[in-house]
């Protein structure tokens, strides 16, 4: 999938062009917190084909003059895309900082789509003349307040963009991300769940440029980690700010069929954790969290029973992750974590056969009638499961509206009971059908 990323001075509208183009991606409607709403990376669709889009401005570097942090913005855009949009601002014509950006991007010889924002109506066009001075031949006028020109520019990145395709691995294999807050622990945990294997097996080199994948067979079973964690320190600015660790957390979570949300069990829980966890969730992936360090903590036989309610409480959202206490140190409990992984992995995948589904659906209404609202009363037809990974439910309704949060949760925890879906998140969504 072609990443792409926006480059421009601030306050020239590009967060606006950005959420413009990926849109609000949870398409199902979530109350939980911690769910992340500020994004700088996400996934778009166009006329059928993926890409990722990266807003670079999103990426402060502390409190460098605008002149630095233009720089390490391109520098960021030339490493990470295959087409970088640079965008200037119509109304103000070309300033000095733009004119930096556009040496920088000239050298890296990287696909570039100029772009002239706040260019409202065609009457504006005229302001479009100068920026051929630019040198990135014809720039394309859009406008984020009205949500024009998007996509002529989109068919231009698509003209621009590599033919690539990451590498795929079979369906069966598991491919696994360690996420987590840095020094939680991801590097030491990858080096001792591949033990010995780190040698043996060489890495698939240049699946991606930013992350390192080691296949590894155990117990019969073909696991990938994808490994972002390995690939930092190469000295960049922005590669020390959190945002950038969370984009690349977020490139490894795509890419996963099982999340490893690493915390430290001698240092606890803060507010990171769940912004990393978020994502995560977010992205519906299967998940598991895993207590780390768990060597260095003072415990009885209390202490893990005091951990896991701690995380559930901090964790609302991630209700259904299962908990692994080990440490990767001692490699103690170690072993409790692959088998973990997988079944969470199968759960992802499952399938309920629609007949089977609507029992425990008829079941469930059964005990607990549905809602009424203004004198009109839910009425579930049947349903039945259109997606896995992460299982996805479909219920033909009355009227969607009807379908008030709580039920819904009532619903998915009778799914729960009936069937297994440790690990992975379940989506419930209504349609209309009389
Ligand atoms: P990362 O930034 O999440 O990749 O964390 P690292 O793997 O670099 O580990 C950060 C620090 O925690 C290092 O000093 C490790 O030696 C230490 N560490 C990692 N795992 C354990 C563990 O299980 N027990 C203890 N006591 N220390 C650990």
């Amino acid at each position: 999938i072609p990443v792409v990323a926006i480059v421009g001075r601030p306050n020239i509208g590009k967060s606006t062009i950005f959420n413009r183009i990926i849109g609000d991606r949870v398409s199902i409607v979530d109350d939980k917190p911690g769910v992340t709403r500020d994004r700088i990376y996400g996934t778009g669709e166009w006329l059928n084909r993926k890409f990722h889009l990266i807003d670079t401005g999103g990426i402060e570097v502390g409190d460098e003059p605008l002149l630095v942090q233009m720089r390490h913005q391109a520098e960021l855009a030339i490493d990470e895309a295959d087409v970088i949009i640079f965008m200037v601002n119509g109304r103000e014509g070309i300033t000095a900082a733009d004119e930096e950006v556009a040496n920088l991007l000239f050298r890296s010889n990287k696909p570039i789509v100029l772009a002239v924002n706040k260019v409202d109506n065609f009457e504006m066009r005229d302001l479009m003349y100068e920026f051929y001075s630019l040198g990135f031949g014809d720039p394309f006028p859009i406008s984020g307040t009205h949500g024009l020109g998007l996509g002529d520019l989109l068919d231009q990145v698509f003209a621009l963009a590599p033919e690539k395709d990451e590498y795929e691995y079979n369906e069966d294999v598991i491919q696994f991300s360690l996420i987590g807050r840095p020094n939680v622990g991801k590097s030491s945990l990858t080096n001792s769940i591949l033990g010995e294997e780190r040698v043996i097996v060489s890495n698939i080199a240049g699946t991606t440029r930013d992350a390192i994948d080691t296949p590894f067979t155990r117990d019969g079973q073909e696991y990938v980690i994808i490994d972002t964690a390995g690939m930092r320190k190469r000295g960049k600015v922005y590669e020390s700010t959190e945002r950038y660790s969370v984009m690349r957390a977020q490139k490894a979570i795509e890419r996963s069929n099982v999340v490893l949300v690493v915390l430290d069990g001698e240092e606890g829980i803060i507010e990171q954790d769940k912004r990393v966890a978020g994502l995560a969730h977010e992205a519906g992936k299967a998940i598991v969290i895993v207590v780390n360090k768990w060597d260095a903590v003072e415990k009885d036989d209390k202490t893990m029973k005091k951990m896991e309610e701690k995380i559930r409480q901090e964790f609302l959202f991630l209700d259904y992750a299962p908990v692994v206490f080990l440490s990767a140190l001692t490699s103690k409990r170690l072993q409790t974590l692959l088998p973990v992984i997988k079944q969470v992995a199968e759960t992802h995948r499952r399938r309920i056969s629609t007949s089977v589904l609507n029992d425990v659906i008829v079941d469930a209404v059964a005990m607990n009638p549905t809602p009424t609202d203004k004198g009109q009363r839910l009425k579930i037809n049947y349903a039945t499961q259109v997606a896995i990974e992460p299982p996805t439910f479909v219920l033909f309704v009355n009227d969607p509206e009807l379908l008030h949060f709580s039920y819904k949760r009532y619903l998915e925890n009778q799914i729960r009971k009936a069937f297994d879906f440790t690990g992975t998140p379940i989506h419930i969504v209504a349609r209309q059908k009389n």
